[in-house]
């Protein structure tokens, strides 16, 4: 358990909303509670999984280990289809994203860390989403042109609230298949349910877990975590080696992003992959 605290952001700063992404956190909310009284079809169900896996899949092996760290090299259309379906997260545009993680690593749990629950383990799952960031305002594109380059598909994205495209377009997909009971569970649950064990990377692994190497900041390996999100439970792993583009280094650390990284591998469709130091 960390034993020390940073400053909590000032009153002012609490006020200076990110009003896009506040309204978008509060009314997916709202909607998901409708979850409580209109139960699954099977149709539903599917669609809840399938985009699930989609989603849960692109975020790891897209926006993180290969937009953000680089941990492999692809062709350009895979690329843009991990990026597209990335943003169907809703998470926000690749650029905006991997600036703010790449600051995470650059100032783990130290001033800096956008969101180290060293301000408050709320602020860490969720405050900071609801926040302006430090940097808003700027061309994200600009400050990592690694992460886009000239790609037009991909620079689109990070354009205004570009990023939301790919995501409704997920919605119009659910309501054709099955109707808006298909929306609701395909789009609206699905969404809702990785966002928080996405935000439960910045929060829970950075407070409660095993810490099998011995990292400079407070990160965590946390099993469910890891099963949940496809491998990115394995947090304290990934902060010891943030370029490895696989995270569970242990035959028992399961890491589904990183069996499928292998394969790829395996079979020559990705290559340049930066091993872990073991496992
Ligand atoms: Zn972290
Ligand atoms: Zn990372």
């Amino acid at each position: 358990m960390i034993g020390t605290t940073l400053p909590r952001p000032a009153s002012t700063d609490r006020l200076r909303l990110n009003w896009i992404q506040s309204f978008l956190v509060v009314s997916l909310h709202v909607c998901g509670l409708l979850c409580f009284w209109i139960w699954p079809r099977a149709i539903d169900l599917a669609l809840f999984l399938g985009l699930y896996f989609c989603t849960t899949f692109a975020i790891g092996i897209g926006y993180h280990r290969l937009l953000t760290h680089r941990g492999f090299k692809c062709n350009t259309w895979l690329r843009r289809i991990l990026t597209w379906m990335g943003a169907a997260a809703l998470q926000g545009g690749p650029a905006r994203w991997a600036r703010i993680h790449r600051r995470h690593h650059q100032a783990t749990d130290k001033h800096g860390d956008p969101h180290t629950p060293l301000m408050g383990f709320l602020h860490a799952h969720m405050g900071w989403i609801m926040r302006r960031d430090a940097e808003e305002g700027s061309d994200y594109r600009e400050l990592v042109p690694d992460v886009s380059g000239d790609d037009p598909w991909l620079r689109v994205l990070d354009k205004g609230a570009l990023f939301t495209l790919p995501w409704f377009l997920t919605g119009i997909f659910c309501y054709v298949l099955a109707g808006w009971r298909g929306v609701l569970w395909g789009t609206i649950a699905r969404t809702l349910t990785l966002w928080h064990f996405t935000w439960c990377i910045n929060s829970v692994c950075h407070v409660w877990g095993q810490r099998p190497n011995n990292t400079k900041d407070e990160s965590r390996n946390v099993w469910w975590l890891g099963l949940a999100t496809f491998g990115e439970g394995w947090h304290n792993n990934h902060h010891a080696r943030p370029t490895a583009a696989v995270h569970g280094w242990q035959w028992y650390e399961v890491d589904l992003s990183g069996y499928v990284i292998r394969l790829l591998a395996r079979v020559g469709i990705i290559w340049q992959v930066v091993r872990a130091p073991r496992g």
